[in-house]
């Protein structure tokens, strides 16, 4: 099967427990909570995404043929350094593309690989890293992982149903929208009402990396 990928590109991980980690992000295009455009936006699901996620035409990005082109790509991000390879799938919602030929691509070519998913579809079981980001009004199947990551706040979040789910570490990021000081305040009152939070900031806006 070919991917639609929006943009692909080396960075280091600005989120969640990997924040600061070097890693190619893969973006893939198309999201099943938004369409992308702006007109649609008041009536999705999801209505505060900062991503443009729309079309194969962003750097690096393009329409893979097939697994193989994709991961040799990402390997080319990457560049000579073969220890540590670390690949982020990310979207859009990259389960609505992300299959066993491309985690299978990406394992020959020694990468670990992560993904972050809104969880609607169930994850794909050999992937190395799951972070997971709920979003209201959402029906979330991916309830287990390695990061549950909360965008905050977000009005119809039950956060203590969501305590009993299967993660390894659960983190509270402050929306990034015009109330950006309003909701960092939020945030942490969340994380200091209950313990089991932990804040995560998105270092790469603070550092101007992409
Ligand atoms: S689920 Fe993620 S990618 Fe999709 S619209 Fe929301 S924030 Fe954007």
């Amino acid at each position: 099967m070919s991917y639609a990928v929006k943009e692909m590109f080396l960075t280091l991980q600005g989120e969640g427990v990997n924040a600061g980690r070097r890693a190619v992000f893969v973006r893939f295009a198309g999201c099943n909570l938004w369409s992308g455009r702006e007109a649609d936006r008041a009536t999705a699901v999801c209505r505060f995404c900062d991503t443009d996620f729309v079309g194969t035409d962003g750097a690096g990005g393009g329409r893979f043929a097939d697994a193989q082109a994709l991961a040799d790509a990402a390997l080319e991000h990457w560049g000579a350094s073969e220890a540590d390879r670390f690949v982020v799938l990310t979207g859009g919602e990259p389960m609505l593309q992300v299959d066993d030929a491309l985690v299978d691509a990406l394992h020959a070519r020694g990468f670990a690989v992560a993904m972050e998913s809104n969880g609607t579809i169930p994850a794909h079981p050999r992937l190395d890293w799951v972070c997971i980001s709920p979003k209201a009004g959402s029906e979330v199947v991916q309830r287990s992982g390695d990061e549950l990551k909360l965008v905050w706040p977000q009005p119809g979040s039950d956060v203590a149903a969501m305590e009993d789910w299967d993660f390894a570490h659960f983190l509270i990021q402050p929306l990034d929208s015009a109330a950006a000081e309003a909701n960092r305040d939020a945030a942490i009152a969340l994380v200091l009402d209950r313990p089991k939070w932990r804040l995560s900031l998105q270092a790469h806006k603070l550092l101007g990396l992409r």
